[in-house]
């Protein structure tokens, strides 16, 4: 990241920045575990756990808890979820298990779900021994591409079923997404990294670090090393604004920014501008936009080319970005990007409707607004070529309109035996979901590879 033209804000102590950065929502005291817990109906039929990408038994494991087995409850949670940590702190759940649960009321909040799934994996008892054994070697091997959340938790499935895994991770860590792009406050302690541990501890898998698809390994070459190949390589490239002005180096990608924060030893280094401007309306804008604001920018202004309601960022991460004092603007596109010999001045929008059929339309009205720093943050795409480079044979899985891997209901990809899931797959890019591919996908390889060692006796 370019950081020479850098507009400083006024530096806030390293006192302040430290205090901003503490964990957003903190665990609950074992008072407000028991209120909690008591609140929920164990509902037949519950709507929450429907409602889990991951489906974990939610009434369940609140039984566990309310009957003081925190550690028997983590053990549910697991073992549908391995990464059930991060998702207790990373998930939108008032868009998932909490929406639906039926508590939530006009007049009520929903039971605390994340809230008690963060307690009970916090309170897993290691003296207890680890919680998942390993079966008996199958003496079969999966490459498994990429470390986030759909590898990891493909992976440490497969390492259960008894086969031998192997990762390729093109960074020099594992976590993905958990690691390089969730926003600090939401992930503190090194949590990405506890958690890897965590899936590792299981056995059977080991990491060949970077080492990446296309670069240093094709796909015909894991093909012919491992029985089966999971890609879980993401989304790496980074979508364009295609105005005037935005080759100018204080014109930047929100996730390149949000890496350099999360890998930071020391936050108070970090350059920040004093006046930013975020286009976009996902969970990444908010993000960026409420760090600057945490880093001591003066003024952070999010800009969404459609209405308040058809921002991807939930109605819960509008409130947490207006309460740390970021503008929210609606219905603008970004125009042009002005700069001089002195760094950018401003960034000019125009205003949009749409019409009956939801088709965006501008209406010839514009502004500025002035700018030290632009943040681009209007999504990411596939980046195909590993999937065929190093190879000259090679056809690459088939993909989609949206450019995504083309998978079947077993997460099989248009190859045999090459499976696929999480942001590199057609889907909501959520951690959460992202894991249950990694589920999915490891049931089908497993059901495959025990198929294929039949046949061979
Ligand atoms: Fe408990 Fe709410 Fe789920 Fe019902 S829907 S089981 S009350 S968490």
């Amino acid at each position: 990241m370019d950081m020479s033209q850098a507009i400083l804000s006024n530096r806030l102590a390293d006192n302040e920045i430290a205090d901003n950065f503490t964990d957003i929502a903190p665990p609950l005291t074992n008072k407000q575990v028991l209120v909690a817990s008591e609140r929920c109906l164990f509902c037949y039929d519950a709507p929450c756990i429907k409602a889990c990408p991951t489906a974990i038994d939610i009434p369940l494991f609140i039984r566990k808890i309310s009957t003081d087995n925190a550690h028997g409850a983590a053990k549910e949670i697991l073992s549908a979820n391995i990464l059930g940590g991060s998702c207790a702190r990373v998930c939108p759940t008032e868009t998932l298990c909490e929406q639906a649960c039926v508590r939530n009321t006009c007049e009520a909040a929903p039971v605390n779900i994340s809230g008690l799934q963060r307690y009970a994996v916090d309170n897993l008892d290691p003296g207890r021994g680890y919680p998942f054994n390993r079966a008996p070697a199958t003496g079969k091997s999966v490459a498994v591409v990429g470390a986030g959340p759909a590898s990891l938790a493909c992976a440490h499935r497969l390492a259960r079923d008894g086969h031998q895994v192997v990762i390729y991770e093109a960074s020099s860590k594992c976590g993905g997404l958990n690691e390089y792009g969730i926003a600090q406050y939401k992930l503190v302690d090194d949590y990405a990294q506890q958690e890897v541990e965590f899936v590792l501890k299981i056995g059977g898998i080991t990491i060949q670090y970077d080492t990446a698809l296309g670069r240093d390994i094709s796909l015909p070459e894991l093909q012919q090393a491992h029985d089966a190949v999971f890609i879980g390589i993401g989304l790496s490239n980074n979508n364009a604004l295609n105005i005037p002005g935005e080759d100018h180096p204080q014109v930047q990608q929100a996730v390149h920014y949000i890496k350099a924060l999360r890998q930071s030893d020391n936050l108070a280094e970090l350059p920040v501008a004093r006046r930013i401007v975020v286009i976009g309306g996902g969970m990444t804008a908010i993000d960026i936009a409420v760090q600057s604001k945490k880093l001591g920018a003066e003024q952070v202004s999010l800009v969404y080319r459609r209405d308040r309601k058809a921002m991807g960022a939930s109605a819960h991460e509008q409130a947490l970005a207006l309460s740390q004092g970021v503008e929210l603007l609606f219905n603008a596109q970004p125009e042009t990007i002005i700069s001089d010999d002195k760094g950018l001045s401003a960034i000019t929008f125009q205003r949009t409707a749409c019409d009956e059929n939801g088709k965006l339309l501008s209406t010839g009205q514009t502004f500025s607004i002035a700018c030290d720093r632009v943040f681009k943050a209007i999504g990411q795409h596939l980046d195909k070529t590993p999937l065929t480079a190093l190879s000259n044979q090679a056809q690459p899985p088939r993909l989609d309109n949206d450019g995504r891997i083309v998978v079947d209901e077993k997460f099989q990809t248009s190859i045999n035996g090459v499976f696929a899931g999480g942001d590199c797959i057609k889907g909501k890019d959520l951690v959460v979901e992202a894991v249950n591919h990694g589920n999915r996908a490891a049931l089908a390889i497993d059901q495959l590879l025990k198929k294929n060692r039949l046949r061979k006796r």
